[in-house]
């Protein structure tokens, strides 16, 4: 960040050169700018791993920021994604890249290394919420993730462009306030379900459903779908088991990361009724992070009040909750 800010008060003091010299120092001024990290007019360049984190950016920046968000297709597995030489691309010209990390898009981590860049700025969301390789790597989830990534977001903003200080300020005030709705529906819905058994096939909801406080079981089978890999026959059949004598309220399906395994999961939820709900690893289009996550919250809340009405779960609802653990 450093760099990137000395190299843009390099533009600077060209720029004020350019003012009061003569036609030599202009056109030196010219270049420093035409070649420089950008000119004092243009847009900050930003390339986002994934399109919530661009979303944020985009809030952020306002049309200051020029964005490019890699995964950004709610129908593709991100788990699977392999960065194609457009990526590699987007990346050289970014003056501030934002990426998750905990290993949730290691292909960025590469690039970057491949493509030293003295005038980039680099946010890890991972890094702002001591999070590592291991951990449930999901952190937007996590209603604390976003206003830390936005500080840092909206701190590089200022060091790249100092000029529109009060507009990133003001930009950073509202983005925060907006969250507000947020934290209002985890409390809501923490008010009312905390302790309450549920499942999913994939990890991908999980710090919603901690925030929330529901008790979340079958995490091995959930890590074996994230990681591609084959669940045992016990977790397969302890997942069964809780959907069939109906130990859960609600089962969570993410509908990004689907095998036949978790399609059968699906089936026999519904075969069981069992409500299930729906959430989405990457932002769906025409929705913002806010939106997106108040619909999901919503969803759950829909979800949870089914699973409530139909007297499931009458048996597990008497066994103290297990303080669940994401990963
Ligand atoms: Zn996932």
């Amino acid at each position: 960040m450093k760099t990137f800010g000395s190299m843009l008060n390099g533009a600077r003091r060209a720029l004020t050169l350019s003012k009061t010299a003569a036609t030599v120092a202009t056109a030196a001024a010219a270049f420093t700018l035409s070649h420089g990290a950008f000119a004092a007019d243009a847009k900050i360049p930003v390339v986002a791993a994934e399109n919530f984190y661009g979303d944020v950016v985009q809030q952020l920046g306002g049309d200051r920021v020029d964005v490019t968000s890699i995964l950004s297709n709610p129908d593709q597995d991100p788990h699977l994604f392999e960065a194609s030489p457009k990526t590699a691309r987007a990346l050289q010209h970014a003056s501030l890249v934002v990426y998750n990390g905990a290993d949730y898009d290691p292909w960025m981590a590469k690039l970057l290394a491949a493509s030293k860049s003295a005038k980039r700025a680099t946010i890890v969301a991972a890094d702002l919420v001591g999070k590592k390789g291991g951990d449930n790597p999901h952190l937007w989830y996590d209603p604390q993730t976003m206003p830390k990534v936005a500080r840092a977001v909206s701190e590089a903003l200022v060091a790249a462009d100092p000029a529109h200080k009060s507009a990133y300020d003001a930009n950073l005030a509202k983005f925060l306030d907006s969250l507000k709705p947020i934290d209002a529906k985890v409390a809501g819905l923490h008010g009312r379900y905390a302790g309450v058994p549920v499942t999913a096939t994939e990890p991908v909801f999980g710090y919603m459903s901690d925030a929330v406080g529901l008790s979340m079981r079958n995490l091995r089978f959930q890590m074996a779908t994230m990681n591609d890999t084959e669940a045992s026959a016990a977790d397969i059949a302890a997942f069964e088991r809780d959907l069939r004598e109906k130990r859960v309220r609600v089962l969570i399906y993410n509908s990004q990361a689907t095998e036949a395994l978790t399609k059968r999961m699906l089936k026999l939820a519904q075969q069981s009724k069992v409500p299930t709900m729906s959430v989405t690893e990457t932002e769906p289009a025409g929705k913002t992070y806010q939106t997106w996550m108040l619909t999901q919250l919503d969803a759950l809340g829909t979800a949870l009040a089914a699973g409530d009405a139909s007297g499931a779960n009458a048996a597990a609802a008497t066994t103290p909750p297990a303080k669940g653990k994401t990963q």
